[in-house]
């Protein structure tokens, strides 16, 4: 009998840990999502990701050569 709640407690604690595991990685999973900033290229008005953004005189722009295309301008 102390067998069988001792192992029912052991259990419930993997669980709990378990679903806290989880819980956390999902949450860094929205955050993360949450965080990606998104901007449009002054080119051609293309929303891109920030870190994926080619920054140029404090522009983004969706690829190089819209960066350089815009620089012209
Ligand atoms: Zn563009």
């Amino acid at each position: 009998m102390l067998m069988r709640m001792v192992l029912a407690i052991l259990i419930a604690t993997f669980v709990c840990w378990l679903f806290s595991v989880l819980r956390r990685r999902l949450m860094k999973k929205r955050t993360s999502i949450a965080n990606g900033e998104v901007v449009a290229c002054t080119y051609c008005s293309l929303y891109v990701p920030l870190e994926e953004s080619i920054i140029l005189s404090e522009r983004p722009y969706c690829s190089a050569r819209h960066a350089e295309l815009g620089s012209k301008k």
